[in-house]
């Protein structure tokens, strides 16, 4: 944690996505900016001076989605719908012990980091249960990088072949009886889990802190959503679910709720201010406006939605209904590269695909200020994070404006969106420690961090060999299974799908 005064000299501010570029220094105190001047007004005695000439600062961006157990499987599948990454789930990524735990956290930190992300949401998965050594391992993880991030357990009660209805059915008998044996544990397990791990949390929580997330209604059954909830409110924590991802199961909620997923969680009382949907693509009108009157959020994952196939969230809608919005990258095992750059111009794409009506598409200035501001939100530090502004914490990025992506810069904002990829990021700042400079990460060994990422996916092929090859054997028959639900028409009046695209 940084002390003191720092002096960042000589740069160009980007106060926020809606902000003129305007050169300025800024001093920071501890963690916090205290003051933004013209040039050479500020003059404290004893300040560390960074200088930042031909620098470009904005916010740091903050990842409104992610899955830090994902980080040693990045790049592993290729045609993979979201059910058959879930397929693949046992095998790709299930740790055993807090270092492999602290291990991919780290790498997911390095990888944001590096890429100008300084705060992001983590569903981060342990099996049979969350633990509270194994959550700690992860925050510090986050905490010891120099990266900000909300942890939430990612907890079922149901295994995805129990969650589809109709899938256990269809599968032949030896599968079945085998995934009949993969129990999840039980509801009050997992709760019980979680709040031991809150009553003990032992990280600053502007630093780290704890949100609670049972990963998919489907997944979940209702006493054990509504319990979550209930806890989350006890200790004033976020709540997250991958709410709509796919149309199985938009089509599988109305076979086993009658309803739509929205309305089953609005009806188990479960929406509200700390609620953010993952995904939501497959959500109606109603839906919409559920979630926007229970003044709840979205991280809109969009990469992550084209890469699974998922279809594409209706994002200005959304905006339009008053529901809060956050960007994220989702996990490294299904968008690969948790560059919030690339979030940012997959959104801005993902709008203007949707339709010709070229008003209706997400603006630059929107799209940043959904990465910034947006996803600050939804990681409930609305108001201290994704501005540079006097009282914000300093997270803050230093871009290279010599870098080729700025040769020549026309416009700051179009261009953060649309040209910058991570490649320009030269310093990042966190809560006044600099945790990358001259695109380096200072604060880990990347040598010795590749060397435990090689034994640790050597190490899990051989202890997820079986899993693996279960997997495998499963991935057709319940990949048949549910392009057989896809192939069908959807009865309720969505925006979810590109229904005009043929091959
Ligand atoms: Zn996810």
């Amino acid at each position: 944690m940084a002390t003191g005064l720092t002096l960042i000299r000589g740069g160009r501010v980007l106060r926020h996505a809606r902000a003129p570029l305007a050169e300025a220094d800024i001093l920071v105190e501890g963690e916090r900016i205290a003051a933004i001047e013209p040039p050479g007004r500020l003059r404290p005695e004893d300040a560390r001076i960074i200088d930042a000439a031909d620098r470009i600062l904005i916010p740091g961006l903050i990842n409104a989605h992610t899955h830090g157990h994902g980080n040693l499987s990045k790049g592993i599948g290729d045609r993979w719908t979201l059910e058959l990454l879930l397929n693949a789930g046992p095998w790709v990524s299930r740790y055993t012990s807090p270092e492999q735990k602290s291990l991919t956290a780290t790498l997911g930190a390095v990888e944001m980091l590096l890429k100008g992300c300084t705060a992001c949401y983590d569903l981060f998965v342990e099996f049979p249960t969350p633990s509270p050594e194994g959550l700690a391992a992860v925050g510090r993880a986050y905490a010891d990088a120099g990266m900000r991030a909300v942890v939430a357990p990612m907890m079922a009660d149901r295994t995805f072949y129990a969650a589809i209805p109709g899938l256990m059915e269809a599968l032949p008998d030896d599968l079945r009886d085998a995934v009949t044996r993969m129990a999840s544990a039980s509801g009050e397990a997992h709760l019980a889990a979680c709040r031991a791990a809150l009553k003990s949390w032992p990280i600053d929580r502007d630093r780290a802190r704890l949100a609670l997330a049972p990963t998919i209604p489907l997944h979940c059954a209702d006493e054990f959503m509504v319990g979550a909830a209930r806890l989350a409110e006890e200790f004033d924590a976020g709540y997250h679910t991958h709410l709509g991802e796919s149309k199985i199961q938009a089509v599988s909620a109305l076979t086993r709720y009658g309803t739509t997923l929205t309305q089953h969680l609005a009806r188990l009382g479960v929406l509200g201010p700390n609620f953010t949907a993952a995904h939501a693509v497959w959500l109606d009108p109603d839906d919409i406006q559920r979630l926007a009157d229970h003044g709840g959020s979205v991280a809109h994952n969009p990469g992550s939605n084209m890469r699974l196939g998922s279809g594409i969230t209706p994002a200005r809608r959304m905006l339009m209904a008053g529901v809060h919005l956050g960007i994220g990258t989702d996990g490294a095992n299904c968008s690969d590269n948790l560059n919030m750059f690339e979030a940012m111009r997959i959104a801005s794409l993902a709008s203007h695909v949707r339709g010709p009506d070229y008003e209706q598409w997400l603006a630059t200035a929107e799209v940043l200020e959904l990465a910034t501001e947006g996803s600050a939100h939804v990681l409930g530090f609305g108001g201290k994070l994704g501005r540079i502004e006097p009282g914000f914490l300093a997270d803050i990025v230093f871009i290279d404006a010599g870098h080729i992506n700025w040769v020549p810069l026309n416009n700051i904002v179009n261009q953060l969106v649309h040209t910058e990829d991570g490649g320009a990021v030269d310093k990042v700042m966190v809560g006044g420690r600099l945790v990358v400079e001259g695109g380096e990460i200072l604060t880990v060994d990347l040598k010795s961090l590749r060397r435990q990422a090689e034994a640790a996916i050597e190490e899990m092929a051989r202890s997820n060999a079986a899993a693996r090859s279960l997997a495998e054997r499963l991935e057709p028959v319940v990949g048949a299974f549910c392009r057989g639900i896809a192939g069908k028409p959807y009865p309720i009046h969505h925006y979810g799908a590109v229904r005009e695209l043929e091959i």
